[in-house]
This record gives structure tokens, sequence and C-alpha cells, in this order.
């Protein structure tokens, strides 16, 4: 059998031929062309926005299904400008897509972010395919395009996301990897709720541990589908610098070595550079302190439960993911 005739076979599974694909290249990468399908203001800071598009039939997951905390990119247009075109066929991106893209005058090609896949929902019959982003409206006045886009939606706006091919092998963008682990311990500020509810979601019964999660106000605590072995624990951040209920919470939950402490992590510039340390595919998890945790949110909250866990408790690396989200007082370079 030919790879064109099984690459055939895949896409009229994922119900290519009904939006007219043509063999073409695979590749990792898609640019979905969506529309705003619903709005909904969950609590003051996190607004909900459900899209729908024919080509969502080939959004990506992971090989159970799942999306866990899959990161797209958002591709926020410019004022007054179309959606940009990227270097696709069929939608499959190039590989020069990004460059292409950064050619384009920055007045006109808009920004992109990165989001989280709260949940994707395949079409059933009656029922088109929907993705749902859970966008955070900055709670300190401050703003940037991506939030205001965001609290401006409206259902029938055109957005571009660029995701995951589903007729490609691995599906890109998922760091959570427990492995074997039998406890979890998954710690996060408002930008990583949407990808700690998701993994939630999919936690099987015997796996127990903690979930801590800082938002700006209590009225910000979402109603989570949580198994029955792990605790949630909310934080109300108030006029507390941001990061700090998350820091305290966690040195409650995770006592540091008595004796046997880490080493000094190396230092990250987090206003040069991303801190994103992830254990390499593969690493066994779960050793030491049967324990796999997931860390993400601004980078200097991250930069600190690093140091804790890493040189005071003494986690395994090949245990822990920690991601720093986004920084303080910088927007995201495109
Ligand atoms: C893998 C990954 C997944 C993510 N998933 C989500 C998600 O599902 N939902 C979500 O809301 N965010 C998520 N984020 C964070 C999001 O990308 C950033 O918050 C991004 O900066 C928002 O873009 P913007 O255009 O609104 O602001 P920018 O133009 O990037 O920044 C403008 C200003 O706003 C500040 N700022 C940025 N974010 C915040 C914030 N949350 N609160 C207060 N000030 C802020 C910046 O420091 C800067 O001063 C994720 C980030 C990553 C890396």
């Amino acid at each position: 059998m030919s790879n064109a005739v099984v690459e055939n076979g895949v896409a009229e599974a994922m119900g290519a031929e009904a939006i007219g694909e043509t063999a073409d290249p695979i590749k990792p990468m898609r640019a979905f062309k969506l529309r705003v399908s619903a709005v909904a203001q969950l609590t003051p800071h996190f607004r909900r926005i459900t899209f729908q598009g024919e080509d969502l039939a080939l959004f990506g997951s992971n090989a159970d299904g799942l999306t866990l905390d899959l990161r797209i990119k958002v591709m926020i247009p410019s004022p007054g400008h179309a959606l940009p075109e990227l270097s696709n066929i069929n939608g499959s991106l190039q590989d020069d897509w990004y460059q292409g893209w950064l050619a384009v005058d920055e007045n006109q090609r808009g920004v992109m972010r990165t989001y989280t896949v709260r949940a994707l929902r395949p079409a059933v019959p009656g029922c088109p395919a929907e993705l749902d982003i859970d966008f955070v409206l900055h709670p300190d006045g401050g703003s940037g395009p991506a939030a205001e886009w965001a609290a401006a939606a409206r259902p029938g706006d055109p957005l571009m996301l660029v995701g995951p091919c589903a007729r490609w092998g691995d599906c890109l963008g998922i760091e959570y990897a427990p492995g074997q682990a039998e406890r979890v311990l998954l710690v996060g500020d408002e930008t990583a709720v949407p990808a700690i509810a998701a993994i939630l979601e999919t936690l099987p019964p015997h796996v127990g541990g903690h979930a801590v999660l800082e938002v700006p106000s209590a009225e910000d605590f979402l109603d989570l589908s949580v198994p029955p072995n792990v605790e949630v624990h909310w934080v109300a951040r108030g006029s507390r610098p941001h990061g700090d209920g998350l820091d305290g919470k966690v040195r409650t939950l995770v006592a540091p070595a008595a004796c046997d402490r880490g080493e000094e992590p190396e230092d990250v510039d987090i206003d040069a550079a991303i801190l994103w340390e992830t254990p390499a595919a593969g690493t066994s998890v779960g050793a030491g302190h049967g324990l796999y945790a997931w860390i993400a949110g601004e980078a200097a909250t991250i930069r600190e439960l690093r140091r804790y866990l890493v040189r005071d408790v003494g986690m395994d690396r090949n245990a822990v993911a920690f991601m720093g989200y986004w920084r303080k007082g910088k927007a995201l370079p495109a």
C-alpha cells in the first residue's frame, strides 16, 4: 500500500474529504480559519470563547483523543486588516510559514500569542466540531492585543489558530507527561488554569495529589471536574503580589527535604529568555518522590518555585515541568 493511499484513508476518516482536501504534503501544523460561535463570561477574569469551522475536523489531539495542556498559536488580526495568509497548502503549514508571517509589515500582520485548548469537541450528528479557549482578561488594568480581542469578541468574529494536524503522527504542543506517576502536583496562575482544568478531567481515579491555582479574586474560582483523590486549592490573590499565594501554598504542601537537598538550578534571565524546562521525552518519572509536577504561570513565580522544588525539596528534574507562560511587564515577542 502506498503512503498516498494511507494518507487519503486517514484524511477521509478525519472528514477531510467532506472539506475538499486533496492529497497534499502532510505537515505537523495547520492553519485553522474559524469563527466565534459563542462567548461566555465565566467569571470576572475568565472569558470562554468557542470556535467552529469546518476544518476543525483536522485538529489534532493525542493518541487517546485528549488535548491536556495542548498549546496553540492565536493569530490576532491587526485592526482593520483581514486574517493573515500563512504559507500553506490546503491548510497544511509549510516549513517557512513563520518567516513568511514575520516578513509581512508589522502593522498588517497582527500579533501571535500562545493559548491552551481548553476543550475540543468532535462533531456529532446535529452538532459541528467546537473548540474552546479560556482567555484571561488581564486583572491589573493593563492589557494586550489578545486579551483585548477576547474582551470584545462576538459570535461571527473570524480568528485564525495554528495548531496540530490530526493527520501528522504526533500531536505537537503537549508537555504534560506524568508517565506512571501516581501522585501529581499541578500548580499555576490564571493563565495555566485552562490547562490544569483539562488535565484534571482526564486523571484516572487512582491518581492522587494536589492542584494549586492562583486567580485574581475569589469570584474567579471555577467549578472543575476533579478526580476523587486530588485536592484542589484555590488561592485568591487580592492585593498581594502575583505568585505569593501560589508559592506559600506549595511550601505548605511539599516540605523541604531534611537531607539530600538538590543543587541550585542554573539561573534563567526571565527578561531575556523564556523559562521552559520540561523533562526530555521518554524520561522516567515518578521515581524518588513518586510525584510528577507540572508548574506554569508568570515567569518570576515559576523561577522561585523551581528554586524551591529543585534545591530545597530535591525534586527529580525528570519528574517536573516548569513553564514560564508570560512575563509581567513584557509583551510576548511574536
Ligand atoms: C503554553 C502557553 C499556554 C497559555 N495558555 C493560556 C490560556 O489558555 N489562557 C490565557 O489567558 N493565557 C494563556 N497563556 C498566556 C498568554 O499567552 C499571555 O498572557 C499573553 O501575554 C497574552 O497576550 P496579550 O496580547 O493579551 O498580552 P501581551 O501583549 O503579551 O502583554 C501586554 C502586557 O500585559 C501583561 N500580561 C500578559 N498576560 C497577562 C496576564 N494574564 N495578566 C496580567 N498581565 C498580563 C504583560 O506582562 C504585558 O505587560 C499561555 C501561555 C503559554 C506560553
